[in-house]
Formats: C-alpha cells, structure tokens, sequence
C-alpha cells in the first residue's frame, strides 16, 4: 500500500473519530501510548490484524499485545479461570492504567494470529488519554505491536513512525512524546503462575512488591519459546552496528591507568584504537547513560561525531524516557559504528539493558 501518511492531533475529537473509523474498517492505525507509539487493529478482526503483521513485516510467530480501555473487559477475553485469578485484581488495581501487561489464557472471540498460535492473550490498559479515547471510540480491543517496522528501533514520538512508516499507514495520532519510552513489563499469570516474561517500563520489583517472587525466564531459557515467542527475534536494530562497551572506563584520565591510552614522549594523552576510539575517517557515535560516563569516553576515546547522554545525573526514569529518542536521532546521524554505555541494572535500568543488549546483537 502506498499512502499519504498524516499526523494527526491526538486531542481533537475529530482526529480520534476518524482513527476510530478507520480502525473499524480495518486499517491500521498508530497512536500514542505512555510506552511506545502502538499500530493498532481491532484485535477481534483476524484480516486486520494481519495487516498489521504485513504492514511491519512481523514475523507471525510474535505475538502482539492486546489494549483495553477498562480493567472490568478482561473476563471478555480471558478464561474465567485466569480472570478471576486475585492477582490480576491486585495488579490491575495498582498498576493500570500502565506500562504493565498481564498474559492470562485466552477466550476464543480472540483469534489465533494475535496470539501467535499461543493459547494465552497479552493484555494491558494504557496510560495514555488519546490511547483510552481511541479505544473507546473504537469500542474494541485494540491489537497493538510497536509502530516500526519489525527489528528497527521502536518509535517514542509521533515523527519517529511518520519517518519509519511513511507510506504504509495513513494515519498517525500525535499524542506528544512517549512519558515512559520503552515497552511494557510483561508478566505471565495464566494457569496460577507468575513469571516475568519481559522487563519493561514498570520495575519488576515493584510487580514482585504485590503479588512476590516472580519466575524469571531468559531468553536461555527452556520454555522461553513457547511461552514468550518474539524475544529471540533480532531488535531495536539502529543504522549502525551498536557495541555495549564494557567495562566503560571510570572517569576522566583514568584510561591510561587501564592502558587503553599512552603517553607519548611529550606527555600527550593520546588513546589507542580500541572501542571508544574512532579509526580515521569513521563516523562514531556515543550513547554515554550519564555526565560523568561521557566525560570518561571523552577522556579515553573519540573522536565521536554526535553524543547522546541518556540521563546526565543517571536517572533510571529519565534513562528509559530518552533511550529510544537517543537511537533515533544516532540513527539518523550517518554513523559507522555506535559505542553504548552500560546502565545499571536494577528497576528500570533491567528493560534498558534488555533493548540495548538486543540492539546490539541486532547490529
Ligand atoms: P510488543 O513488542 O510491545 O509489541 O509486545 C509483544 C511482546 O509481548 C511479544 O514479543 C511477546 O514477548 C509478548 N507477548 C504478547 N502476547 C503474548 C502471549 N500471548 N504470551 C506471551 N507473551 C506475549
Ligand atoms: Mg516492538
């Protein structure tokens, strides 16, 4: 399909009228979410649906997340027994609308291609107006993956999916950029287990601070086809290839001490190629997670030809917020290679590390 694709102000009622009759006619639409920009299809409506998987190139074997404007709809889509499982209320209650997405077995009126054969469904209630407008509106369960296409870095502002699906899809509903920036945490409760799935933008502590310890299941894991398919498959994949560096050197002028650098006879610092340094003619990016980490790749690499800091005092919430913003913009920068700065992983910094491990392996 080639179209005119238009962004569209998520807080007029007109625009989420016309979203909303699109999505009924089964074309996919974006919106905005509190996580990420979303491409959304009446999940009941298989063919739309599939236009979704098309209109991204998704795999079929990854399963897409499923958004209700109303915590009281999940007895619609999941078995009585799940539904009605304390937790999910102690979860909902607590937690949405919000960046936390519960897998509970699914009823048949969900169609098997937006599980991905599973016979469990993804569901989540967003905290986001324009998301729950367009919902509404729509008076449907929405299907919604992240609006790029399948691999490429998910998109946090409206611009991101013009730019990424251009052409592709007709509408984009602007809702400003994405308040928390990576994707939801998704936690499996179907048939009375617990287990983290996928760490996202609710800390997993805070999931455990309700209902205790959760499963935590790797993508090593066994089971971790089957009950989680789509972890495995490439992700996040940036322009240029990415590398984790680690460790990352401690501060300023430390790097001669670690021998990454030398002094020559004249006492100039002048760093040996390594991974913080740019070979000549390379166009390096640096993707530094605080102040003091970029000034310690300054003082240990380079040249880089753009520097992006994640949070410059290292917040996690803000280090999550911007992390996909930061890809875009290196993206779109014309770099050789990208150097990234390990995060800390703990709360939040867990679905940090989660994106950035896979960008890097996705290069
Ligand atoms: P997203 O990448 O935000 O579109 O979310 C989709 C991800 O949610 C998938 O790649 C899975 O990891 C997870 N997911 C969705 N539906 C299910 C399900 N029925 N069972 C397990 N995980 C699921
Ligand atoms: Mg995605």
């Amino acid at each position: 399909m080639t179209a005119v694709t238009r962004i569209l102000p998520g807080d007029d009622a007109s625009a989420i009228a016309e979203a909303a009759a699109a999505i009924r006619r089964g074309e996919p639409v974006a919106f905005p979410t509190e996580t990420v920009y979303g491409l959304g299809a009446d999940a009941r409506d298989a063919e739309a649906v599939a236009r979704v998987f098309a209109l991204k190139d998704r795999p079929r074997f990854d399963p897409i997340i499923v958004h209700l404007a109303d915590p009281a709809d999940v007895p619609l889509y999941a078995v009585d027994a799940d539904a009605s499982d304390p937790r999910v209320a102690r979860l909902a209650a607590r937690f949405w609308p919000g960046p936390l997405t519960l897998v509970l077995r699914k009823r048949d009126v969900i169609p098997g291609i937006v599980t991905a054969g599973l016979d469990t469904v993804a569901l989540r209630v967003p905290a986001h107006p324009v998301a729950l407008a367009l919902i509404r509106a729509v008076e449907a369960p929405v299907a919604a993956p992240s609006a790029n296409p399948f691999g490429r870095v998910s998109p946090t502002r409206a611009e991101h999916v013009a730019r990424q699906l251009a052409g592709r899809v007709r509408i984009v509903l602007d809702g400003g950029p994405c308040r928390v920036g990576v994707e939801s945490t998704v936690v499996l409760l179907a048939g009375g287990r617990a287990a983290l799935l996928r760490p996202g933008g609710l800390p997993a502590e805070a999931v455990e601070a309700e209902i205790g310890q959760l499963e935590r299941i790797g993508d090593e894991a066994p089971e971790a086809t089957s009950l989680a398919p789509g972890r495995q498959a490439s992700h996040y994949a940036p322009g240029a290839p990415l590398a984790l560096v680690d460790p990352w050197p401690s501060g300023p002028g430390v790097a001669d001490r670690h021998g990454d650098a030398v002094r020559s006879d004249d006492g100039a610092l002048s760093a040996l190629p390594g991974a913080l340094s740019a070979l000549p003619g390379e166009r390096l990016g640096l993707l530094a997670a605080d102040d003091p980490g970029r000034d310690a790749a300054l003082a240990a690499g380079g040249p880089f030809a753009v520097v992006e800091v994640l949070a410059p005092d290292g917040d996690p919430t803000t280090t999550a917020a911007r992390l996909f913003d930061a890809l875009h913009r290196l993206d779109g920068a014309g770099l050789d290679r990208i150097v990234a700065q390990p995060v800390a992983e703990v709360g939040l910094g867990r679905a940090v590390m989660d994106r950035l491990r896979r960008a890097a392996r996705a290069g």
